[in-house]
């Protein structure tokens, strides 16, 4: 009987084999949807151990459509527009609890971030595509609009109130929260691999490559084609908002879709491209627009000031300069093509 015993380690690799039901070797799944005024890729890698890739892509995506219908201020069917509509009205749980989280973001932002802009962003034809430039009463009357302190939500019933004029939009993070929302449910599912990329804008990492090594995440030129550098992320998500990603031209001018809650008008701060990394996808998104919106000096005094919110920074000014918060220093190199950029860091 001796003779007939398998070898041990052969014992082993049935028994996972048996256990995992399909091959060793990282398996990836991909889907590429619209959503969101975007194209969005997910990428995901079982661990080999499980078949579980495409059945939890499959699965999870289904959230997108689900936060979309919720989350849009232009859809009629959204909780959202009924309450811009009627200056009352009562959102879910879950849009109520982002609700309260961005309400928060704005006020410790100063108000760089603020939920009501929406007045504005019409205004100046972004939602409708007809573009023009409002004139210097309507904008002081829209600015005087513009406050996120106004927004009156019940966090525990999800009851909203908004003053006349004033209208809610939560675009500046939506993509943020669905991206933390998304990690968690491959995560549940046992995804220790993946990169979802959410329309470029926002991007969220699930571990390491399946090699081990860390995702490469480029940096756009907001003023070409290519990737004025690459950061070397593991299990963080990344936020970028640029002038270059909604814009339009007039008279010579190029007027584009973050707009100074101060003024009404897009947000001129010298910057063309915020890009901000964190563990929190909803930090990312958020934060990029508001330190978009405060320029490159005010944005590094808002890093120095709040390390609570454990997140670093890319800014790209107006003249291709790129400064990065000092925890990106081991984590950023130039692009091909841009090795002679100068990079000064903020400490
Ligand atoms: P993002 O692409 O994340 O920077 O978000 C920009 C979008 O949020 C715009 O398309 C507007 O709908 C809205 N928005 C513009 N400016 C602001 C602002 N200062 N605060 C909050 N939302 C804004
Ligand atoms: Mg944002």
């Amino acid at each position: 009987m001796k003779g007939r015993a398998l070898p041990l380690g052969v014992l082993l690799a049935l028994v996972a084999g048996l256990l995992s039901g399909c091959e060793k070797a990282p398996e990836q799944a991909q889907s590429t949807l619209f959503a969101m005024d975007t194209v969005m890729t997910l990428t995901v890698y079982g661990d080999g151990t499980s078949c579980t890739g495409q059945e939890s892509l499959d699965r999870n995506s289904r959230l997108i459509g689900q936060r979309e219908a919720e989350l849009s201020s232009t859809r009629m069917e959204s909780p959202i527009y009924t309450l811009n509509q009627q200056g009352r009205g009562e959102l879910s749980g879950d849009t109520a609890e982002l609700l309260t989280s961005a309400l928060e973001l704005c006020r410790i932002t100063g108000g760089a971030l603020d939920v009501t802009a929406y007045p504005a962003v019409q205004a100046w034809g972004f939602i409708s595509g007809d573009y023009r430039v409002p004139g210097a009463e309507e904008l002081s009357e829209l600015a005087e609009n513009i406050d996120y302190r106004k927004v009156a939500l019940e966090a525990e019933t999800g009851m909203v109130e908004l003053p006349a004029g004033v209208e809610l939009d939560l675009g500046a993070v939506a993509k943020g929260a669905l991206g933390d929302e998304l990690r968690v449910l491959f995560q549940q599912d046992g995804i220790a691999s993946a990169l979802l990329d959410l329309g470029q804008s926002t991007i969220v990492t699930i571990g390491t490559k399946p090699d081990g090594t860390p995702w490469r995440i480029g940096v756009q030129d907001p003023e070409g084609e290519g990737y004025l550098g690459v950061l070397e992320l593991a299990g963080l998500a990344v936020g970028t908002s640029g002038g270059y990603q909604r814009y339009f031209e007039q008279d010579g001018q190029t007027y584009w879709h973050i707009i100074d809650p101060a003024t009404a008008a897009p947000a001129r701060s010298g910057l063309s491209s915020v890009t901000v990394v964190s563990s929190s996808a909803f930090v990312c998104d958020g934060l990029s627009t508001a330190l978009f919106v405060m320029g490159l000096e005010d944005g590094a005094r808002f890093w120095r000031a709040h390390p609570e919110l454990e997140f670093e920074a890319v800014f790209v000014t107006e003249n291709g300069g790129i400064a990065l918060t000092a925890g990106l220093e081991e984590r950023f190199t130039l692009g091909r093509g841009y090795e002679q950029r100068e990079v000064t860091v903020i400490s």
